[in-house]
């Protein structure tokens, strides 16, 4: 199948980061999923912890959510008019996230972001956007500077095709750095639009602002005219029912989501402050559209999943995040293995190096080559992560004692080939 692929998609698959190159082997094609299961093509079952990269937070294939998308699909899939299910979507949203007074849905984290930085541009009137070294927006030209995820895998410093125009009004800084980006509201005064960031990073792995640095990003914006964006399209409706927002409950202008929102469909969305939003089109003149925003289907599985999420949910996610943190720091301790579980909530991911990570440059001084090992050891043994350093690992509430007890009987092979590992 990865050949057939490679003959007629670059590289073989839709999005980088499905391709293994970081860790090296043939990407695994999956062909259902169950629960906290995957099937791959030759009928190998796999514990999940890459939930579809974060959305799968209930597990695969949840009845009730499947259901609601059977009953919206035999009503038709798409109609390029206003539907119920958007409304009652959007509702949801802002039910649940207090800053967020009104919202508007989109396709992708991607666009969800790009409309987020034009509308915040429209809405000040000015150019420069502030971004931080290893968190990752999606693949938005201008926010492509120093990114996470699939570019920190890859170690791309940039991406060509993206022109100076585009990326010269970015300006990226170190992470945690409050000093960093007090001296950029000193250095471009009046220039900058918005602020962006990840609400706590999990594209460069999982890095969690240290305490005060969300609250001071807030200030400083507000001191200087410009919008706070959280981008929240992995954490939203993950870290908790009002995502990282009813984490650190500093209360953003513009909020991003993403992922969960979606049941597993392509549905995300951008919202906030009623004032800003009341500048986007057709209200008013920051212009955003889309052929599929509102999807019927989508919206339908999006509700359906976040009506699930009530608080056991959370709660059970939480423990079963504890629980797999403890195992892989126990088994990665035993083998002498340098390492740092490091958790964000739910989200998790470890670093392979005994040194405290606080930003991108932390991250890239762990011992790589030790995950490609640790990686390989898993798969092998029947468990999917991702496959990069650089990513957060998810859990499902569907990630039952079974599915545990099968991951902390591949841990301790795991942990040895980490440590045996050379450069
Ligand atoms: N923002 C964050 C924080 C993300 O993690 C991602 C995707 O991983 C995006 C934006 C982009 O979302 P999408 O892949 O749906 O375009």
């Amino acid at each position: 199948m990865f050949d057939r692929a490679s003959v007629v998609t670059p590289g073989g698959v839709n999005s980088p980061v499905r391709a293994f190159r970081a860790v090296g082997g043939t990407p695994r094609f999956m062909v259902s999923g169950t629960g906290p299961y995957l099937t791959d093509a030759d009928g190998r079952e796999y514990v999940d912890l890459v939930c579809s990269w974060g959305p799968m937070i209930l597990g695969h294939s949840r009845p009730e959510v499947i259901a609601a998308v059977q009953e919206a699909v035999s009503r038709g899939t798409s109609f390029g008019t206003p539907g119920e299910g958007e409304v009652a979507l959007a509702e949801e949203i802002v039910a649940r996230i207090e800053p967020v007074e009104q919202v508007r849905l989109v396709s992708s984290g991607t666009e969800a972001t790009m409309s987020a930085i034009r509308l915040a541009r429209g809405f000040t009137g000015r150019a420069k956007v502030v971004k931080f070294a290893g968190c990752y927006h999606g693949h938005v030209d201008a926010l492509l500077a120093a990114a996470g995820s699939g570019v920190a895998t890859f170690g791309l410093p940039d991406t060509p095709g993206v022109t100076g125009a585009t990326a010269g009004d970015t300006v990226v800084l170190p992470y945690n750095d409050l000093d960093a980006v007090r001296a950029a509201f000193a250095a471009h005064p009046g220039e900058i639009a918005c602020v962006i960031t990840e609400a706590s990073p999990g594209n460069m792995g999982v890095v969690p602002p240290a305490d005060g640095f969300n609250a001071g990003l807030k200030e400083l914006c507000a001191a200087n005219g410009a919008l706070y964006i959280s981008d929240e399209v992995m954490t939203g409706f993950r870290t908790s029912k009002a995502g990282w927002y009813g984490v650190d409950g500093v209360r953003p202008d513009l909020m991003t989501f993403g992922k969960v929102m979606g049941g597993g469909f392509p549905a995300a969305a951008f919202g906030g402050r009623g004032d800003v939003m009341a500048h986007l089109a057709p209200a008013g003149p920051v212009y955003q559209a889309g052929t599929l925003s509102g999807n019927p289907v989508a919206t339908a599985a999006g509700l359906a999943q976040l009506r699930l999420l009530d608080d056991a949910a959370y709660a059970k996610l939480d423990a079963v995040s504890a629980e797999l943190r403890s195992l892989v720091g126990e088994a990665l301790t035993k083998e002498g293995v340098a390492h740092t579980v490091s958790a964000a909530s739910n989200m998790f991911s470890v670093f392979f190096t005994d040194q405290p990570v606080r930003d991108y440059d932390d991250a890239k001084k762990q011992d790589v080559f030790r995950f490609t090992a640790f990686f390989h050891a898993m798969l092998e043994q029947g468990v999917y992560l991702p496959p990069s350093a650089f990513e957060s690992w998810f859990v499902s509430t569907a990630h039952d004692e079974r599915a545990v007890e099968r991951i902390a009987a591949a841990l301790p092979a795991a942990a040895r080939a980490a440590s045996e590992a050379t450069a």
